[in-house]
């Protein structure tokens, strides 16, 4: 039996890194899933050859996308018992005095409003059910200075104080949401960071501040989400998980 076993499960930003890791992970486990992105050549590659996942492309900052996609979804299983909201953008590097509102409005879309699409949405199926349980990707750079650019630093601070506001509203419901909070994790968000130290030679200095003394992988963090999202995390909710080598422990 796997741990996910019947279960019915949407991760999305599920074409790369963390997503993609964790979108299978919950298959093997037994679990359906929809695995959802952005990128339809990503997503589609994630699924291929795999049982019980579906690819969709669609954008995680539509509520016209998130509201269908859900609705869909439910027809087709009659439920829904898992959400993992997991895509996010950097923003890439930008100086604060040369950020814009446009900026942080593009960040805030995907990475905080995203998330509170997909608990708005899928919230009210679960609760029907009894039971459900809501998983979305913060980061240590939502908890400490110096692991994000400011707007990108304050959607995923955003998304913590989310889970624990909607822990409150879904109190008695049966429905748990918790945040993982991923360290430095190589993907396709990071990979830029890597390949400029694999071109200089310095590849060995990244992660060196961490107390594990290298960078994570994406299968560490979908470990977590699979453990909020099963039954074994049946006590665990409204909090939000480091998942980062012990990084934020000493700063
Ligand atoms: P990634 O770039 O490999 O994956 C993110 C995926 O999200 C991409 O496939 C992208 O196409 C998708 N996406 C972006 N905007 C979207 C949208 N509007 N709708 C649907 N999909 C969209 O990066 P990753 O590191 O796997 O990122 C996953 C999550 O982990 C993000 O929320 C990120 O902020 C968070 N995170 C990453 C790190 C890290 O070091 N990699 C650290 C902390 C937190």
């Amino acid at each position: 039996m796997g741990r996910l076993e019947g279960k019915r499960a949407i991760v999305t930003g599920a074409g790369s890194g963390i997503g993609r890791a964790a979108a299978r992970l919950f298959a093997e486990e037994g679990a359906t899933v929809l695995a959802v992105d952005l990128n339809a050549d990503g997503v589609a590659e994630t699924v291929e050859g795999r049982d019980r996942m579906t690819a969709e492309a669609g954008d995680v900052s539509s509520e016209e996308y998130v509201a269908d996609s859900i609705r869909n979804f439910v027809d087709a299983h009659g439920g829904i018992d898992i959400v993992f909201a997991n895509a996010g953008i950097s923003g890439g590097w930008v100086p604060l005095s040369d950020q814009t509102p446009d900026y942080w409005e593009q960040i805030l879309k995907v990475n905080l409003i995203g998330p509170f699409l997909y608990v708005k949405h899928a919230s009210p199926h679960m609760v029907d059910q009894g039971a459900g349980s809501i998983i979305c990707t913060a980061s240590v750079a939502g908890i400490r200075a110096n692991a994000g650019v400011h707007p990108y630093s304050a959607s995923k601070a955003g998304v913590i104080s989310l889970v624990q506001t909607v822990a409150y509203d879904l109190a008695g419901t049966g429905v748990r949401i918790n945040a993982v909070c991923p360290g430095l994790i190589e993907t396709g968000m990071t990979k830029p960071i890597f390949d400029m130290a694999r071109g200089k030679g310095t590849e060995d200095r990244i992660g060196q501040i961490n107390p594990l003394k290298r960078a994570g992988r994406p299968e560490e963090i979908a470990n977590m989400a699979l453990f909020l999202a099963s039954d074994e995390a049946s006590y665990v909710n409204g909090q939000a998980f480091p998942v980062d080598g012990g990084l934020s422990a000493s700063h």
